[in-house]
């Protein structure tokens, strides 16, 4: 069922707490390093501020552990947003509730900003407490949720709050389900996904679910190596997840039944150890030799999972094809990354790794959607409900 967002209902003049995602790196001059999550969160809030709302502005940073901490505070945050909204009124509030959060609520003007420090300053929030998610929406008269990477969490200020007072999504949340949800519910075909990363455990539950979606699943990284295993294959020193071997061959029937055609890697990257600097060949084949570990997918095998995206009309990749923080092991991942960004479908790359890889190769603007949440993203293609989401409004 499809959410409401921002733009079904009518902000002006009202208080409108936003759940964004402000979790920046920090520096040690207390300065914001990295401000993309500030400005990602910016169409939402310059629609409601052109739209007479009051804006409260909610956000989490680093671990705090439940205590108030200032070396995470939000103070450094309230900093940047004045910078990039120059002309704007931003009261920041040294506490997530109580007078000092009020006191800057009540200052607000239509069209005026005020942020909250930092909401797991409180150990109410991650436990969902109802009093304290109450006293959240004592602060506001609606809640847009526009923090993708905290919706699989059922947090007070993610989902809690929405009991009280109308909620919605933003438009950063707007953009997630959108886009992944018709990637999952109805596909333009062919639709491949692309799975890498180290753990097949980790993975399970992403490939049960796209199983029944997809028309082709590639595996690649150290969870390839567990398959191999399963199909009788020697995989010298490779990662390998001794439990899963015996799920990986059901999945290997279950992909077989369902007629989903199964890539696994046909060569490898492979090294002597798990070294930036090891000694590395590639193999002729499938099998790796005694004393060696698959590091990254070989040439043959990329080329053939580049053929393979270029044809899709839907990608979704998640998890690099090998030890990419490695550069002599990363040309796997890159050919990957430059096939989606050649692919003319729709390509949507979930959080996390194979997100910072197609970021840093440059290939970011020719992807259709990164996704904003790691976590959030594979319990997505999980075809988990997320607490987050589930909690808005219906249209
Ligand atoms: P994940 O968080 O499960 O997506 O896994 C990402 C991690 O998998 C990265 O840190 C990669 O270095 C690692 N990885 C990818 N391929 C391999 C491999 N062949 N052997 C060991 N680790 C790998």
């Amino acid at each position: 069922m499809a959410k409401k967002t921002v733009r079904d209902i009518d902000v002006a003049g009202k208080k409108v707490f936003v759940r964004v995602d402000f979790n920046v790196p920090i520096d040690a001059e207390g300065n914001v390093s990295d401000d993309k999550r500030i400005v990602a969160a910016l169409p939402t809030i310059q629609y409601l501020l052109d739209h007479n709302a009051k804006v409260i502005l909610c956000s989490h940073l680093g671990r705090p552990k439940g205590k108030v901490n200032k070396d995470f505070s939000l103070a450094p945050v309230a900093k940047r947003l004045k910078e990039l909204l120059p002309d704007k009124v931003i009261n920041f509030a040294e506490d997530t509730i109580g007078p000092s959060a009020h006191k800057a609520i009540d200052a607000l003007h239509d069209g005026e900003i005020a942020l909250l420090e930092n909401v797991r300053f409180h150990a109410e929030e991650e436990k969902n407490d109802p009093a304290f998610a109450k006293e959240l929406a004592s602060l506001a008269d609606v809640y847009v949720s526009d923090a993708f990477g905290t919706v699989h969490r059922a947090h007070a200020s993610t989902a809690g709050i929405a009991s009280f007072i109308p909620a919605v999504a933003g438009f950063l949340i707007g953009k997630e389900l959108d886009i992944m949800g018709k990637a999952l519910e109805d596909p333009e075909r062919p639709f491949i996904a692309i799975l890498g990363g180290a753990k097949v455990s980790d993975k399970i539950a992403v490939i049960k679910n796209l199983l029944n979606k997809c028309d082709c699943l590639i595996i690649g990284g150290g969870m390839a190596y567990t398959f191999l295993k399963a199909q009788g294959h020697s995989i010298g020193s490779s990662l390998l997840d001794s439990d899963n071997i015996g799920f990986a061959k059901d999945l290997l029937k279950e992909a077989e039944e369902k007629n989903v055609t199964m890539l696994l890697p046909e060569d490898h990257v492979i090294a002597d150890r798990f070294d930036a600097e090891a000694d590395k060949k590639v193999t002729d084949g499938v099998d790796i030799p005694d004393g060696w570990m698959g590091m990254d997918i070989g040439p043959k095998t990329a080329a053939k999972y580049a053929e393979a995206i270029k044809k899709a009309k839907t990608v979704v990749w998640n998890g690099p094809m090998g030890v990419f923080e490695f550069k002599p092991f990363a040309e796997g991942t890159q050919k990957i990354a430059e096939a989606c960004a050649e692919c003319g479908g729709v390509t949507i790359v979930g959080g996390g790794d194979s997100a910072s890889a197609v970021k840093k190769l440059g290939f970011a603007n020719k992807i259709t959607h990164i996704s904003t949440g790691g976590g959030a993203s594979l319990e997505f293609l999980e075809g988990k409900i997320l607490p987050g989401v589930a909690a808005l409004n219906d249209k």
